[in-house]
């Protein structure tokens, strides 16, 4: 098999380890608690840092791959993409608009258009999940810059699940453009790991993400209609 793929099984076994904070992804049960680290882990090594780094390089590819070829059926302006700042360790991210950037989360930031996110969540999402992680998180946190991107009338006030929309839309339609490739059935399994990181309670404002349901089905949502079901 050529090209990148996504996990064959996603198994949404971090036990409540995953919370999703503000538009960022918080993992472990305490900030900074170095969770999923991979310590004790016998396999940890570079070897599985190269694997998954290449993982985020191919998601980043195919996400802005479809972007390259979609935004246009969302604004009539050119497609600009965002800065992938990548990834960081702990305190050591890229500050946000003077903000300092949150370890163990993963973000959008406006002021600086880029992406951002802790090495150490990508990890554990990797090791707990699987390479469908990385895929959920950039094409995520990419909804966000493209969201940037509209007008205001377009970004719905639900904006964290207009994002898992996106994702959804932006995950299947690289399947269909031949960017990426997967199994039949790898498109439930990626919603599923937005049980991962779904709030404990429905959507009550912007802030907010949605519980499992609703996280699952706006990605499904984005997957099955495309975009113009997500604007
Ligand atoms: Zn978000």
């Amino acid at each position: 098999m050529s090209g990148p793929r996504f996990a064959r099984q996603l198994i949404p076994v971090l036990a409540a380890a995953l919370l999703l904070v503000g538009c960022t992804v918080r993992i472990g049960s305490s900030p900074g608690s170095g969770a999923g680290t991979g310590a004790g882990t016998p396999s940890s090594g570079g070897a599985a840092s190269e694997t998954r780094q290449q993982d985020e390089q191919d998601a980043i590819d195919v996400v802005d791959a479809f972007w390259q070829r979609h935004f246009a059926e969302l604004s009539r302006a050119p497609y600009d993409p965002p800065r992938v700042a990548g990834g960081y360790v702990g305190e050591d991210g890229p500050p946000c608009g003077g903000t300092p950037s949150p370890p163990g989360n993963a973000f959008y930031c406006p002021a600086g258009d880029f992406l951002a996110w802790d090495e150490q969540l990508m990890e554990a999402g990797y090791r707990q999940i699987g390479d469908a992680w990385v895929y959920v998180v950039i094409a995520h946190e990419w909804g966000h810059a493209v969201q940037a991107r509209l007008r205001a009338t377009q970004v719905s006030v639900a904006a964290e699940l207009q994002a898992d929309c996106m994702a959804g839309a932006t995950l299947q339609g690289a399947v269909d453009d031949g960017l990426v490739r997967l199994e039949p059935g790898d498109t439930d399994e990626l919603a599923t790991a937005l049980v991962a990181v779904a709030d404990e309670y429905p959507w009550a404002d912007p802030s907010s993400h949605g519980d499992a349901r609703e996280r699952t089905d706006a990605f499904s949502a984005g997957a099955s209609g495309g975009l113009r079901a997500c604007v």
